[in-house]
């Protein structure tokens, strides 16, 4: 939607022919996947959009056209649009209305505006060079003849919402490699017999990734305990990494959970010191009511203390106690995996970028041919950053595709 719609913009700038852009779904509307982003309030874009948020085999790919469409240029992009945005937490950025569907709706009105010409219910099946033009196949036997072509066909994540990797082979037919797609932001498979006892449980702390007992990547934020593993947004952050490093065969997994990151080693042993003398006649069981939740502090100490869970506190040692506290501070889990595309936000893989012109993002396989959004190998942390790739790559393609199709010139 916003490449056709930079695309109607540049050739009113450059022309004075009457655009004539077609945009292409599958599906019976537009925007399905769009309508469900951020628990349906669409997180549309960060205030800390920056490079090293993005992730791909050529990440750095991504930096002139994060340059050039900055946050604060999407924001007047949907200004322009009628969307007015609110900022939230951890700079992330929504509609006013906090509705994805009002993003949607203004959007489509655009379309409208602007005379794009929307066929929907039409899936692109396959798209050839025939001499200066392309030859556009659908699934309903109808063909199409365009000067220029944009593949926004998305990538293998969330495959009900129309995306499901088919349209990998739109690009892989001109010979442009598909880094092998996988799933990101998404829940984490994990040793079942610690999560699943505490499934439902939630806490606000630290979780940090560590392959080979090397910590990688630390996430702060809500964690769930899960029947299969874990979830909440910073374990489906560091799920890409978890992914791709699974694929790669790169060793041992495991999430180290700070329950407590408020606390060092030293203040967390006092707390207990305190909390033994205290509450010296309680059962161990309860030592930690008030602190922790009942479950987690139960599984924290059968997994520590050799004790029966109705000792009197007061019966725990130093060591026992320094245990509980490096427990506490580092609840280690065995990771499996991720769970699949169908519970996953985002793709991590697809289309190498390397054969794509960073600025225009043409492919240099075929000229007129152009990519933008998650079919390409570009993927995003979780806080707006996927949108924002995917708005700013389409408004980047959308233009060089209308000035390729009349030689309007950049
Ligand atoms: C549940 C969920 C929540 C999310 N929340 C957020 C969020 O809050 N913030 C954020 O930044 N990101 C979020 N994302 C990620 C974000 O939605 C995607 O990265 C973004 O939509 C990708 O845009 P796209 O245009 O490249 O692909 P898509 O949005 O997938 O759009 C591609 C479109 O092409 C159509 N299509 C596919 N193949 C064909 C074909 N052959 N012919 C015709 N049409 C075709 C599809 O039906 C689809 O409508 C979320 C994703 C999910 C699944």
């Amino acid at each position: 939607m916003t490449a056709a719609l930079s695309a109607a913009q540049t050739l009113r700038e450059h022309s004075d022919l009457r655009p004539r852009i077609a945009l292409f779904e599958r599906n019976d509307r537009v925007g399905k996947k769009l309508l469900t982003t951020g628990n349906g309030r669409c997180n549309l874009t960060n205030r800390n959009v920056a490079p090293n948020k993005y992730h791909g085999t050529y990440a750095e790919f991504c930096l002139p056209i994060l340059t050039r469409y900055s946050t604060d240029k999407i924001l007047t992009f949907f200004e322009d649009l009628g969307v007015l945005t609110v900022e939230l937490e951890e700079g992330k950025l929504y509609p006013r209305t906090l509705q994805a569907s009002s993003v949607l709706d203004a959007l489509r009105y655009s379309l409208t505006e602007n005379t794009i010409q929307l066929i929907s219910d039409t899936r692109i099946q396959s798209v050839r060079r025939n001499g200066t033009l392309f030859a556009l196949q659908s699934d309903t036997h109808d063909s199409f003849v365009a000067r220029s072509v944009i593949v926004s066909c998305g990538g293998a994540a969330a495959p009900s919402s129309g995306s499901d990797g088919s349209g990998y082979c739109l690009l892989t037919d001109f010979s442009h490699t598909l880094i092998p797609p996988l799933p990101s932001i998404v829940q984490v498979k994990a040793d079942t017999s610690v999560c699943k006892p505490l499934s439902g449980q939630k806490i606000t702390g630290t979780a940090t990734l560590y392959v080979n007992k090397q910590p990688k990547r630390k996430e702060e934020g809500e964690i769930l305990f899960t029947d299969y593993g874990l979830s909440g947004p910073a374990i489906l952050q560091l799920s890409g990494l978890i992914a791709r490093g699974i694929q790669a065969k790169e060793g041992d997994f495991e999430i180290g959970i700070n329950l407590m990151p408020e606390y060092d080693l030293q203040s967390c042993i006092d707390l207990i010191l305190t909390r033994t003398a205290r509450f010296a006649e309680r059962p161990l069981e309860d030592l930690f009511t008030g602190v922790l939740g009942k479950r987690i502090s139960t599984t924290l100490i059968k997994r520590n203390v050799e004790l029966p869970l109705k000792a009197c506190a007061s019966s725990l040692t130093y060591r026992d106690i320094r245990g509980l506290a490096s427990a506490i501070l580092d609840f280690r889990i065995q990771v499996q995996g991720t769970l699949g595309f169908a519970q996953a936000q985002v793709t991590a893989g697809g289309i190498c970028t390397e054969e794509f012109d960073p600025t225009s993002l043409e492919s240099q396989i075929v000229p007129g041919l152009f990519a933008c959004g998650e079919v390409l190998d570009i993927d995003g942390d979780c806080g707006g950053y996927n949108l924002h790739w995917a708005w700013a790559s389409g408004l980047t393609a959308g233009n060089a595709a209308a000035a390729y199709g009349f030689g309007a010139g950049l």
